[in-house]
């Protein structure tokens, strides 16, 4: 890999949303093209395509790979490759084991955390899409009112979600475990 192609910040979603809809904040404000998406789950021709606009409009990197075996190779490759440059701020992000309730979700922040949480240690975050978590914290108003406006346009399949729950725009939630420590801007 060259070094352009090396992130610094890794993240990992079993559906295409996912990334977005739990760290968006980090998405949008974090230089490009320090940015890589990781998704695990198989998707159909529309979640695809919805994907691929993402990457191309945000210039964020994104992979898709055969589930939590191929999320954990990516990771330890990843984290090869920042050593190899001497980079020490490889940040990985996966969904939250404990609080989210899609067993996709759980099943992944589960396994790479197993694997390599404690050799990331301070720079493993969990995120959570279920907005109901202890760390959860409100998006400023102009923060929001993009975060709606890139979901709507990037992700228009998923639309009824945010339609009926205004937390997914409103509010974010990215911790770190033991002891979570919640990102507060
Ligand atoms: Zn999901």
């Amino acid at each position: 890999m060259s070094e352009a192609e090396v992130p610094r910040h890794l993240f990992f979603a079993p559906h295409v949303d996912d990334a977005f809809i739990g760290c968006w904040s980090v998405l949008y404000y974090v230089e490009i093209p320090a940015r890589k998406i990781i998704y695990t789950e198989k998707v159909d021709e529309v979640r695809g395509r919805e994907a691929s606009e993402m990457r191309d409009a945000w210039g964020v990197d994104i992979a898709f790979v055969d589930g939590v075996r191929g999320a954990i190779e990516e990771l330890q490759k990843n984290i090869r490759e920042n050593k190899r440059l001497g980079w020490p701020s490889l940040k990985v992000y996966a969904p939250d084991f404990y609080f989210e309730t899609h067993p996709a979700h759980r099943a992944l922040g589960c396994a790479l955390w197993n694997e390599v949480g404690p050799i990331v240690d301070k720079r493993f975050f969990v995120y959570s899409t279920n907005m109901n978590v202890p760390y959860l914290r409100e998006l400023d108003e102009k923060d929001a009112r993009i975060k709606r406006a890139a979901l709507d346009k990037y992700f228009p399949s998923q639309s009824s979600l945010w339609d009926h729950d205004h937390r997914y725009f409103l509010f974010e939630g990215i911790a770190q475990w033991d002891p979570w420590t919640a990102i507060t801007d």
